[in-house]
């Protein structure tokens, strides 16, 4: 039987509560599918920068480089911050060193109750971002400047390989889907964003059977409130998809049912759209949900798509009753209690 090693990265914050929950699901699917999973927890996060003095430790990242999948919970806490003042972000490091371009959330409505705007009901919001996980304005975060400076710049990076293949996956999974890809930019202002409107627009030309749409990004996150039911797949540059991608998760309940799946030429880390949530921490009450659809989009990946299907059929079953929900959603029902009834779904 295959064996697949996956390494856990609880991190901080509500992070160790949502992974524990989520692996729980995964050990609940596992007997029904072809295949197992040896689980390997690694130190990483603001608290393992605190306990060693590195965020990040050397023998962390060769875990998850030797593993087959990666599974994260979040990471960084607000008080724990470099001399420059910006957050330890240790999940933001592994993309690059991982080389994991592609940032793929999937934004899925299971139930009405979730969304705050009137009239959709579940499935009716069903698209996925492509964020471009390893340049655009992120490229500058390593910079630092000088203490007293009185002007400082960041760059915003786009490469022809770096724009073709987050563009091509993109098209790729369209093609899977309902055939329509939006281009997200800011090409009617920024040089980057036209070079990347015109790959973007040469890559179109090989999906003749893809609906293409060019959206500049503040139009985009009026059209994500006034028509969400029109998207499919969107792509876009690295902190446009990082604004998007909480705007998107607040029309199906927020952070905590949004899931991602940060994908590379060998690699793959999957962990929840949201952050460590500290005002929340240690409360026993995050939800769930978007670490287990990650683990969900996890077994896609590694080739168990049926394993992905049954968790998400499951979690939809859970979330069709609206009285399965957590504090997030305006519930009562605590993480495990939200695991538990997925389990029981399953
Ligand atoms: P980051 O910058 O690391 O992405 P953030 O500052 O955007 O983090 P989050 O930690 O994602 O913030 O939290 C944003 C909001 O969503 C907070 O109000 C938080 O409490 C809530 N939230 C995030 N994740 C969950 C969850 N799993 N369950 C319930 N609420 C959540």
């Amino acid at each position: 039987m295959k064996r697949f090693k996956v390494i856990l990265l609880p991190g901080d914050g509500i992070g160790p509560e949502v992974v524990s929950e989520a692996v729980r699901v995964l050990k609940a699917v596992e007997p029904h599918l072809e295949v197992r999973f040896d689980l390997e927890e690694q130190p990483c996060g603001a608290g393992e920068y605190l306990r060693s003095g590195d965020p990040l430790p050397a023998a962390t990242v060769e875990a998850c480089r030797a593993a087959d999948a990666t599974l994260l919970g979040a990471m960084g806490l607000p008080d724990v911050r470099w001399p420059d003042g910006t957050e330890m972000v240790p999940q933001i490091d592994i993309r690059e060193i991982l080389d994991l371009y592609a940032g793929i959330r999937p934004i899925y409505l299971y139930h009405e109750v979730h969304c705050p705007l009137k009239g959709y009901g579940a499935g009716e919001i069903d698209f996925v971002i492509f964020r471009e996980n390893c340049e655009g304005l992120f490229a500058s975060r390593k910079n630092s400047y000088p203490v007293g400076a009185l002007q400082v710049e960041d760059t915003l990076r786009i490469t022809r390989h770096g724009a073709e293949r987050i563009i091509r996956a993109a098209f790729e999974w369209s093609m899977k889907r309902r055939k329509k890809c939006t281009l997200v930019d800011k090409a009617n202002v920024l040089p980057t964003m036209a070079y990347f409107r015109s790959i973007f627009d040469e890559i179109a030309r090989e999906y003749p059977e893809v609906t293409t749409e060019r959206v500049y990004v503040d139009a985009a996150s009026l059209f994500l409130l006034q028509r969400p039911k029109d998207f499919d797949v969107l792509v876009t540059e690295n902190m446009f998809g990082d604004i998007l991608s909480d705007l998107a998760a607040g029309l199906v309940g927020g952070m905590g049912m949004a899931p991602s799946a940060d994908i590379g030429p060998r690699h793959g880390v999957f962990q929840p759209s949201h952050g460590t949530a500290p005002s929340i921490a240690g409360k026993g009450i995050a939800n769930p949900v978007a670490t287990i659809l990650s683990v969900a989009l996890m077994l896609d990946w590694l080739g168990v798509p049926q394993g992905g299907e049954m968790i998400r059929q499951a979690t939809a079953r859970v979330l069709a009753d609206p009285a399965n929900r957590t504090a997030d959603l305006g519930g009562a029902l605590s993480t495990s209690g939200m695991a538990s009834k997925i389990i029981e779904a399953l």
